[in-house]
């Protein structure tokens, strides 16, 4: 399967997203990921090949991938493809971190890039007129976090959708309690660099959350310093 690049758009710091177009239509749930492949010359021991959530919804019809291009051999090669070029996808999308079917109150958790997958669920809800009944906790190293518009737009547009940032200081159990009192009686959902979900989903077993209700998408190689 072949993604033709349609355009690419700095949302903020170093963070892009990149439009492709599926060369066979291609159907995905929000939440789902992608695998990716651009040969190169040269790759780091990283590889060629990324997983990335696609970031769009389904009703855009584009697939979208949203990145920090940094200094790794496969960021450089994606930033050089040019628009109208084709890149390979390796896999259908996949995965099971999509809008839950429950009736438990829902937290989402973004560490920064993290929020991708929270992005395209929100950005399908809001587009079909479904609720938003979740409360969103996005933290991040600066200010400058992607999405941040579009989520206080729909946030102003459905008071069922809560959203708090956390800038410059770690997600702890205590202060997402102090966010929402009910966290043990909720579902959570947390995603971002793996060191911080490892973590964070560690500290919010302990402080009480059952572990059937957690799930996690972790960022590989994204740190604490980095995400
Ligand atoms: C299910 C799933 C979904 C995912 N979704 C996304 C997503 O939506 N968006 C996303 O960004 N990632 C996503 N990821 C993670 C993605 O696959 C990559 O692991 C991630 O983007 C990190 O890319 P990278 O390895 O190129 O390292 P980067 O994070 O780009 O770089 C790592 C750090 O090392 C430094 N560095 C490393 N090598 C060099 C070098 N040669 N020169 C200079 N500096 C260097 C970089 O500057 C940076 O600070 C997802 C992963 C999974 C499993």
């Amino acid at each position: 399967m072949k993604l033709k690049l349609i355009n690419k758009e700095n949302l903020t710091d170093n963070i892009w997203a990149f439009r492709f177009e599926p060369d066979e239509k291609q159907s995905w749930i929000p939440g789902q990921f992608i695998r990716v492949e651009i040969p190169h010359e040269q790759p780091d021991e990283e590889g060629a090949k990324r997983w990335f959530t696609v970031s769009s919804a389904p009703y855009e019809g584009l697939m979208q991938i949203t990145t920090r291009v940094t200094g790794t051999t496969f960021k450089r090669a994606l930033a050089a493809v040019p628009v109208g070029a084709e890149i390979d996808m390796l896999e259908a999308p996949d995965g099971d971190f999509v809008w839950p079917d429950s009736e438990l109150p829902l937290i989402f958790i973004a560490g920064g890039i993290g929020a991708t997958p929270f992005y395209s669920m929100l950005k399908q809800r809001f587009h079909d007129h479904q609720p938003l009944g979740v409360m969103l906790v996005y933290g991040g190293r600066t200010a400058d976090l992607p999405f941040r518009a579009e989520f206080d737009q729909w946030a102003a547009a459905d008071p069922r959708f809560k959203i708090h940032y956390v800038i410059g200081e770690p997600l702890t159990p205590a202060g997402l309690t102090a966010l929402e009192p009910k966290l043990n009686d909720s579902l959570v959902y947390l995603s971002g660099p793996e060191p911080m979900v490892e973590s964070l989903g560690d500290q919010l077993k302990a402080s009480g959350l059952p572990e059937a209700q957690l799930r996690q998408d972790f960022f590989p190689n994204y740190t604490e310093a980095n995400y």
